[in-house]
């Protein structure tokens, strides 16, 4: 069977998931070619992978590095673009096939947004997309008839356990947690975390971001949002056990009770290409799963009186409307003012929280006014951190 080439826009190329896509893309050289990369500010990186890709478009978003990218790409056919509205440009042209939105937080929404609109399947690893407008983005993804393919490994496995399953309800799904690298540890021990010890996850090399989310558990807040949206299921239908060999990455439970699950080693490279090549699997020779070197493999219940964030994510998906919103703005200023040594780890969700109860509620935003509950949530975010810092 002849499949023709897929081009690829990939919104975020330099970080962990983009360089990952860029490892997959090379080893599939006659399905996939790159059409577009974009950075925030490793411009030398985005340069590099400009050359030996050779896409159509690069947008650097640091605008005062344009000059320099566009002078080291002077002599190959690829226009230059710098600054976020470019995102916005890029995803929409004719050379795009497909948009693969592996930059991190709020800064992937208008670009989703925009793709959709010129009808460009999306690739989804961007999952604040979703957590701060899945309410909007998903009946306009099925009104455009543009699929939402999941990238991030839990859901992707929920989706591949509910192909051939469309007639079926889902009763639950259970999304599984490695528990991050604090797992077990008391509010004591967590009061004196550093920035360092956070950054140290057991199974996954990921942005900074997402580390300290992992070991918040916030990232399992903002994936049970993600799975609500996706999935179209309730809060209530949805499970978190948490599994710290991340080799079952999640399971669907049908009204039978029958569970079905997904399995292997833990690689971003599987849900990109699969979320890139589907409805086929294409061949790899990764490392094969082996249950013999895995005796164990072992469940418990996530400890959300300690690790406040994933109830507050819970919390903010009930409410509805625009929390999700300001729950994921109040929480990308704490990761940063954790990450830059402002606040400590617990202080995150005392912020979040204090942020939530303070943000004005809207019960059905708009575009408009998610951008607009985003930047206020921000503001009354920073200045949290201003009257508490250390
Ligand atoms: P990362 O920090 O490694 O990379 C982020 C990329 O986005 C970089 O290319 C950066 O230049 C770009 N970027 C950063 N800020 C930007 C902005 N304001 N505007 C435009 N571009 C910007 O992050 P990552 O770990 O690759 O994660 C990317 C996304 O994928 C996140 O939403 C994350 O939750 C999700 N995700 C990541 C993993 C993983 O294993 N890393 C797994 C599942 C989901
Ligand atoms: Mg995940």
């Amino acid at each position: 069977m002849v499949v023709a080439q897929k081009h690829i826009a990939i919104l975020g190329s330099t970080g962990s998931i983009g360089t990952q896509t860029l490892e997959v893309i090379s080893l599939h050289p006659q399905q996939f070619k790159v059409a577009v990369l974009t950075a925030q500010s490793n411009a030398v990186l985005l340069i590099q992978q400009a050359l030996e890709f050779l896409p159509f478009h690069v947008v650097i978003g640091d605008e005062s590095q344009y000059s320099h990218v566009k002078q080291a790409l002077a002599h190959l056919p690829i226009e230059v673009h710098a600054g976020a509205k470019s995102l916005e440009y890029v995803v929409c042209l004719d050379e795009v096939d497909v948009v693969l939105t592996a930059l991190v937080g709020y800064a992937g929404l208008l670009p989703t947004v925009r793709a959709i609109e010129a009808k460009k399947p999306i690739a989804l690893a961007n999952k604040e997309t979703l957590v701060v407008a899945g309410a909007l983005i998903m009946p306009l993804a099925a009104k455009m008839g543009v699929p939402i393919l999941p990238v991030d490994s839990e859901h992707s496995a929920i989706f591949q356990c509910l192909m051939g399953e469309s007639h079926n309800p889902i009763e639950k799904v259970i999304l599984t947690a490695s528990g991050g690298p604090f797992r077990s540890w008391k509010r004591e021990q967590l009061a004196k975390v550093t920035r360092e010890q956070a950054l140290k996850h057991p199974n996954w090399t990921m942005g900074a971001k997402i580390t300290i989310d992992s070991a918040s558990l916030m990232n399992k807040g903002l994936e049970v949002i993600e799975a609500a949206w996706l999935f179209q299921v309730k809060a209530s239908q949805i499970d978190v056990v948490v599994h710290p060999q991340s080799i079952v990455h999640s399971l669907v439970q049908f009204q039978d009770g029958s569970i079905k699950a997904q399995l292997g080693l833990p690689d971003m490279k599987l849900p990109i290409q699969f979320a890139l090549a589907y409805p086929n699997r294409l061949e790899v020779d990764f490392p094969r799963f082996n249950f013999a070197a895995y005796p164990n493999l072992t469940f418990e219940e996530p400890d959300m009186a300690t690790f406040r964030n994933l109830g507050l994510a819970f919390e903010a998906l009930d409410k509805g409307g625009n929390m999700p919103c300001i729950l994921n703005a109040a929480n990308e200023i704490a990761v940063a003012a954790f990450l830059a040594d402002k606040i400590g780890f617990l202080e995150m969700s005392d912020l979040i929280s204090e942020t939530m109860e303070r943000g004005t509620f809207l019960e059905n935003p708009t575009l408009e006014d998610y951008v607009q509950s985003d930047q206020l949530s921000r503001e009354l975010a920073t200045q949290w951190v201003v009257n508490n810092s250390k």
